[in-house]
């Protein structure tokens, strides 16, 4: 059935807004027996369809029918026989027996429609779905950084380019920007202030010396740098000390067994009397010198001797002098203590008056102090 046909008659019209009519009744009932379409309302299914027809190109089929409702619902209340008597006048038994294939067609048209939206929807959630994910994968990796629209901090001498959001870093850092160095100052970096390495120092061709050093003092300099024109002071360093003599600070010490035990000794210096060094003092005792010595022992251990004395008796042995005396020096005798041995010892052999003692141990060879020390301890 096409326009031109509806346009031609008022009646051909009517009859085909009845048709239409039917068709709508025909196609609820349809629709109704349908379970999934049996709630429709004519008025949702109306809605549903404008949808449809507007979603899909396949709607077009359909489109003609849609005036008709609003009309057919209208006129819904004439009678049906008149109708049918001016359907009949006019087309016949043709057009009585389209509309059931109609409604039919359009069912599983509408049907396919439904179906078709549907399908349509579930696409447009799956598409919604997947968007939602894809925006919260990517805002995951904006949380990670593992995206960052990088801030960059320009480069230092210590760190490269770096993004202050994520850390990340691109090329090297810089190079230090040095300034020479001058004769106090080390090079320096004119953007950071790192100091690297040493000062040139200043470099003076010619020195006046104002003093000169001693062995004792350091001397005193100046010259004028040839680089930065300052007056540059400088000391002298102290000479070396002049080798004099060997200067005895302990003694070495020989026991009454004959063992020596060293002493000290110092090398001073010739020009300014300070120690330059100090070393161990000591001897080697000769055969005479050792002989002497015990020989020494053994006197003493049976009478008192004064140091004169003991070296007469040790020559008188035949001992040299230097032998004896060596050993009267060094037999460790307190020669006070022996005077008052000696005095004891005379005393018990015969009477003595102080000083008679006192000129008898002068005989012994003992010194006046020692007569005298010696005399007092036996209670003169
Ligand atoms: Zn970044
Ligand atoms: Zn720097
Ligand atoms: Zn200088
Ligand atoms: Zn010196």
């Amino acid at each position: 059935m096409s326009e031109s046909e509806q346009n031609d008659t008022s009646n051909s019209e009517r009859n085909n807004l009845e048709t239409s009519h039917l068709d709508e009744e025909m196609t609820q009932s349809d629709l109704r027996s349908d379970g999934q379409l049996a709630e429709t309302e004519d008025g949702a299914s109306e809605k549903d369809e404008a949808e449809l027809s507007e979603k899909s190109p396949t709607s077009e089929a359909v489109e003609p029918l849609d005036p008709s409702r609003h009309s057919v619902t209208l006129e819904s209340a004439e009678p049906s026989v008149e109708r049918s008597a001016d359907d009949s006048n006019l087309e016949g038994g043709e057009a009585a027996s389209t509309p059931p294939v109609q409604s039919n067609e359009s069912g599983i048209l509408k049907m396919k429609l439904w179906m078709l939206a549907h399908k349509k929807a579930s696409i447009a959630l799956i598409c919604v779905c997947a968007v939602l994910v894809l925006l919260l994968v990517i805002a995951g990796l904006f949380a990670n950084h593992v995206i960052c629209f990088h801030e960059w901090e320009e480069a230092t001498c210590n760190h490269p380019k770096t993004c202050s959001i994520c850390g990340a870093t691109e090329g090297d850092r810089l190079d230090h920007d040095l300034t020479p160095a001058t004769c106090t100052e080390p090079q320096i970096c004119k953007r950071c202030g790192v100091k690297v390495g040493d000062p040139a120092g200043h470099s003076i061709d010619e020195w006046t010396v104002d003093k000169e050093a001693t062995c004792s003092q350091q001397g005193e300099k100046h010259g004028v740098c040839t680089t930065c024109g300052e007056v540059v002071k400088e000391a002298i360093p102290t000479t070396s000390h002049t080798e004099g003599e060997w200067v005895v600070e302990e003694n070495y010490t020989v026991t009454s067994s004959g063992v020596v035990v060293p002493g000290t000794r110092a090398l001073k210096c010739s020009v300014c009397g300070e120690t330059i060094r100090t070393e161990d003092y000591t001897v080697e005792l000769t055969m005479g010198q050792k002989n002497a010595l015990a020989k020494a022992q053994s006197y003493l251990s049976v009478m008192p001797f004064s140091h004169s004395g003991l070296v007469d008796q040790l020559e008188f042995e035949g001992f040299s002098h230097e032998d004896s005396t060596f050993a009267a020096d060094n037999c460790g005798a307190d020669w006070n203590e022996q005077a008052a041995l000696k005095a004891e010892s005379y005393l018990s052999i015969m009477s003595f008056s102080r000083s008679g003692l006192i000129d008898q141990l002068e005989f012994e060879g003992f010194t006046r102090e020692q007569a005298e020390y010696g005399v007092s301890a036996v209670g003169y």
